[in-house]
């Protein structure tokens, strides 16, 4: 197969098997992005008219009540930035954190850091390890290339439940189209369908498991609750955002560290999208994150084919130490690893799922949810 490669992002044809390119030789990525963000204010002062609309609906929507909107904050750039924005807007944000037992130290301190000093009330939920350690384990020997559904479905599940329990309507998302517009579904199915979950367990688990101090949510509770009751925002559409910039404002006014890579607060998560990804199945989520830079104009495209050999954030050393980690965390050993890693490539339609609601349902929020 002849390499090619996309003459806007730097999105390729080893890294992505489904990428298709027109004559000019941008690829499908970047075309989904521009229709993605046409509804989208462009203009800073578009921005700030519909970032002030959306504030003052929380606001009202909040009245009466102790919050106006709830945050899931992982300890990313995104969402410690987006906690930042509301903050300063004047919103009341219940923020919910979830320990999935994988968290940096340093994610950790810097959540703490931040809502400690702007008196953000901060609620952490940490998943019982027995039970995490179970599903994770088992998810390591699924063959799936979406290894990490577990701990994004706890994390979805428990921040929907804070928002039922508090009647928040609602729901701030760390999710823009600035620093990452750009993701090819074929990565990885969605951590929604607690279904195939269960049937993933139930074909690589270790015997019976108990679920039931797992923060969990089928479809139908997603799509009455969630859906319906709730409003995800996505507010960093709705402000000039830059990385580079994000991190320095953390950095000045919380003292907050960096600790490299995107996604790189969780040690699994690290690991998974850095190595398991592009040495088992080939994707690179790190070229696609750079593309998403580059496409929402934070990088240009020279620097990010710069930035995608650069690997002092995250070198073959470190990548081992944290193999050894987390193999020695879920009982596996250096034998059932290279099983895992040379066994055949799985996708969900081995298993149990419901795919077809989770593609309406998704279609549905897009709808529903800016
Ligand atoms: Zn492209």
């Amino acid at each position: 197969m002849e390499y090619k490669i996309c003459t806007r992002c730097i999105m390729d044809n080893s890294s992505d098997p489904l990428i298709t390119f027109d004559e000019q030789g941008v690829c499908c990525h970047c075309k989904a992005y521009d229709n993605a963000i046409a509804d989208l204010p462009k203009t800073a002062e578009e921005k700030k008219i519909q970032f002030d609309k959306l504030v003052n609906e929380m606001k009202n929507a909040g009245r009466g009540k102790e919050f106006d909107c709830v945050l899931g904050i992982s300890g990313g750039v995104d969402s410690a930035y987006l906690a930042y924005v509301a903050h300063n807007a004047g919103l009341r944000i219940l923020a919910v954190h979830v320990d999935a037992g994988w968290n940096t130290d340093i994610a950790v301190d810097n959540i703490k850091k931040m809502c400690s000093k702007l008196k953000i009330e901060l609620h952490t939920i940490v998943v019982d390890w027995p039970t995490m350690k179970e599903l994770q384990r088992a998810y390591m020997f699924s063959g799936l290339p979406n290894i990490d559904v577990p701990q994004d479905h706890a994390f979805l599940a428990a921040t929907i439940a804070y928002a039922r329990k508090y009647n928040i309507k609602y729901m701030l998302n760390g999710s823009n189209f600035a620093t990452e517009g750009i993701l090819p579904s074929n990565y990885g199915y969605s951590a929604l369908d607690f279904r195939c979950i269960a049937d993933v367990y139930k074909k690589c688990g270790r015997g019976k498991l108990s679920l039931r101090k797992y923060p969990k949510m089928n479809l139908f509770e997603y799509a009455m609750v969630y859906m319906a009751k709730t409003r995800r925002i996505n507010l960093l559409n709705y402000v000039e955002y830059s990385k580079t910039k994000a991190i320095e404002v953390l950095h000045h006014e919380f003292d907050w560290n960096y600790y490299g890579g995107k996604h790189f607060e969780s040690r699994f998560t690290k690991f998974f999208q850095s190595y398991y990804l592009p040495k088992k199945f080939g994707y690179d989520k790190k070229r696609a994150h750079i593309s998403s830079l580059i496409v929402g104009g934070e990088l240009t495209r020279e620097q990010g084919l710069v930035d995608m050999q650069d690997y002092s954030e995250y070198n073959e050393v470190q990548m081992l130490e944290d193999r050894d980690y987390i193999l020695k965390k879920l009982d596996i050993s250096l034998e059932e690893w290279e099983y895992i890693m040379s066994t055949p490539n799985k996708t969900e339609d081995d298993y149990r799922n419901n795919k077809r609601l989770v593609k309406l349902l998704v279609l549905a929020k897009e709808a529903l949810h800016r």
